[in-house]
């Protein structure tokens, strides 16, 4: 039985629609093969599925042999067809695997200079202290050949490896204590485990003759390098995992435990080539002074746990990480992305001077913890926090943030291998509006471009991706994802403290667009008897036009908030990138300071708040010029709250 169709899925079969579609083919009995170009694979193994990158609007063919094939070949065709209708919304996520794709590593970050060597500055700070090497040795086994008669047994053990690998991946998906982002990377690995193509391969190896660990450890590195040479960055990731998987099995085959962390001593500062999150779920941070890692960028998963947990972190040093390996002693600034190995003595007298200042200030702001800064006129300035994830919420309260100020929602939709259900959006803004209730937590929808890839999300090739299809654009052409976003917005802001902005804002009609959309999915959830209450909506301020139009957007929207960060590069026409150009990248031009009271003045003269969520939002020496402006909400990293608090409250009547 064999039928064709043209694939109606939007994301291609790719993370999560892979994950359904090999759902719904197990649910058969039949054998069943999924033919492209014509090139069959297994329908049942979402690592080979994946592999296959079947894109939208591409024929494949269904093929099933077995006593349910004409059942089965319609379902498959009729998901490929209609992908969102017929599964429930359970269904659509059960087992999907997360992933945070570390970026790229920046070849042209890597420079040496004797013992300096400079990375991603990807957490503030700076830390001194011994040298703790993670590098997990290979895997070094002779390959053996088993006689026939020995292979079923060492089929046997291999199962019990995978058995056993698979009992400790569950017992650590029990764990209370973790992190859903890392809950959904385990719960990824886990379902690697059951993989009919690294599982099934090293089977029919190990049938050949050979043994179990080579066996697996071929198998693992074959379908590693077939992810990892697919154009795309999601599933280049993927490569990680297999690896990973095959590690944790060949381990157990030979009776091995992995070498923890466990052993790191207090004050040490972790020098690997990558910490996945299997290690990361399991570190004793608290002992952790820094982290330098070969692998990793600003928004990879270890950075965002370094910050969460203000630990400095130097990532993305490639290579050179190795040069570390012997290393006794290191000193780290974060801020910067320097590392220096062995530090001399007036590097430590430095390092040891930096770091009493950073305590001594550190202390010394403490006082303003829970300070409530005002305007010499008594008006309240909200200090409020930027951002990312969930895991930034600890060291924001820590701080006193009055509320967030933008929440990106970017990384909820880059760190994983799929779009983020509506549930799963819901939960997470919702968790956020519980932890700094009564606070405002101003959520930012979805602001991506060709600059940052997500899986699900098929971007043109562009010349200029900054002024391309992104942010709101990008959102009002595609409702089927920014629909998911606003009804899960909705449905958070019954907490009563949910504001939303918009991002990339240039022209009214997008706002006006976003309102229709907004009322739509209200209706919808009335409809459905699903609770949700309306939010206040703002927009961004960092296009020149939004800027030239703010008389006339200030009167549609309830809020602005000032995003220093584009509106320098759009203003300044200088690519916030580029470092040729960063001089004329400065907030203090006259032009960008201009553009910014300009904005102030038109939603001061409307009667609505005027905040600012861009880097300078947090720059003592600009924000009594911006509070003087009209601004009476300032919204930056956590580091820097108490220090603007401070900042304000030492402002003078003028
Ligand atoms: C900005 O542009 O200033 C801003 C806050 O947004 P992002 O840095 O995320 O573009
Ligand atoms: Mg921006």
């Amino acid at each position: 039985m064999e039928r064709s169709t043209i694939v109606r899925v939007h994301e291609g079969l790719h993370a999560r629609p892979a994950t359904r579609f090999v759902k719904l083919a197990k649910s058969f009995e039949s054998e069943i093969e999924i033919i492209r170009d014509g090139k069959a694979v297994s329908a049942k193994s979402p690592v080979k599925l994946m592999l296959l990158g079947v894109k939208e609007n591409q024929e494949v063919s269904v093929r099933a042999t077995g006593a349910d094939a004409a059942e089965a070949v319609e379902a498959l065709i009729g998901y490929l067809e209609n992908p969102d209708s017929g599964l429930g919304e359970d269904e659509l996520h059960a087992g999907a695997p997360a992933y945070a794709p570390p970026p790229a590593v920046q070849p042209d970050m890597q420079t040496e200079i004797g013992t300096f060597l400079r990375g991603v500055a990807a957490s503030e700070g700076v830390a001194i202290g011994p040298a703790f090497a993670y590098f997990p040795a290979d895997i070094q086994t002779e390959a053996r050949t088993i006689a026939p008669g020995q292979r079923d047994a060492e089929l046997q053990r291999l199962r019990a490896a995978i058995l056993s690998v698979q009992n400790r991946m569950d017992a650590t998906l029990a764990e209370t204590s973790l992190a859903e982002s890392d809950r959904g990377i385990i719960a990824a690995l886990r379902d690697i485990t059951a993989d009919e193509s690294v599982i099934g391969e090293a089977e029919a190896t190990i049938r050949k003759g050979l043994d179990a660990v080579s066996a697996v450890m071929a198998a693992a590195t074959q379908v590693a390098a077939e992810f990892a040479e697919l154009d795309d960055p999601y599933l280049n990731a993927r490569a990680d995992d297999i690896r990973a998987v095959g590690r944790q099995i060949s381990l157990a085959l030979l009776g091995q435990d992995e070498a923890g962390l466990d052993a790191l001593p207090e004050g040490a500062i972790l020098i690997a080539e990558d910490i996945g999150a299997w290690d990361l779920a399991r570190a004793p941070l608290k002992r952790i002074a820094g982290i330098v890692c070969g692998h990793g960028g600003a928004t990879s998963h270890v950075a965002i746990i370094a910050r969460s947990h203000g630990i400095p972190a130097v990532l993305g040093l490639g290579s050179q990480v190795i040069e570390l390996k012997r290393a006794q002693h290191v000193a780290i600034d974060g801020s910067r992305g320097e590392v220096h190995l062995e530090p001399d003595e007036a590097t430590r007298q430095r390092f040891d001077a930096a770091i009493l200042a950073a305590t001594a200030e550190r202390k010394a702001l403490s006082a303003y913890k829970d300070a409530v800064p005002s305007r010499p006129d008594g008006t309240v300035i909200e200090v409020a926090a930027n951002i990312g994830s969930l895991e930034e919420i600890d060291a924001a309260l820590e701080a006193g943030a009055m509320g967030v100020g933008l929440f990106r929602t970017e990384l909820l939709f880059m760190r994983h291998m799929h779009l983020p259900s509506e549930d799963m959006q819901a939960e997470t803004y919702a968790a956020a509006a519980r932890a700094f209730a009564p606070h405002p937590v101003i959520v930012r929808t979805l602001d991506i471009g060709g600059d940052k890839p997500i899986a699900g999300i098929e971007f043109p090739q562009e010349e200029n991706p900054f002024l391309g299809w992104r942010g709101i654009r990008m959102c009002l052409d595609r409702p089927d994802i920014f629909k998911t976003q606003l009804r899960a917005l909705l449905r958070a802001a019954i907490h009563g403290n949910i504001k939303v902005m918009l991002p990339m804002i240039s022209e009214i009609e997008e706002v006006r667009r976003t309102r229709a959309l907004i009322a739509e999915a209200a209706a919808e959830l009335r409809t459905e008897g699903r609770e949700h209450a309306a939010f206040p909506l703002g927009v961004m301020i960092e296009t020149p036009a939004a800027v030239l139009i703010a008389p006339t957007l200030a009167k549609e929207v309830d809020f602005f908030s000032i995003g220093t960060n584009d509106l320098t590069q759009y203003v300044m026409a200088a690519d916030r990138l580029n470092p040729v150009v960063s001089s004329l990248n400065s907030v203090e031009n006259p032009a960008v300071m201009a553009a910014i009271e300009m904005t102030a003045k038109a939603g001061v003269d409307a009667g609505i708040m005027v905040g600012m969520c861009g880097e300078a939002a947090g720059r003592p020496d600009l924000i009594p010029t911006f509070i003087r402006m009209g601004l009476t909400e300032l919204s930056m990293s956590a580091a820097s709250v108490q220090r603007a608090k401070k900042c304000i409250g030492e402002m003078k009547a003028t």
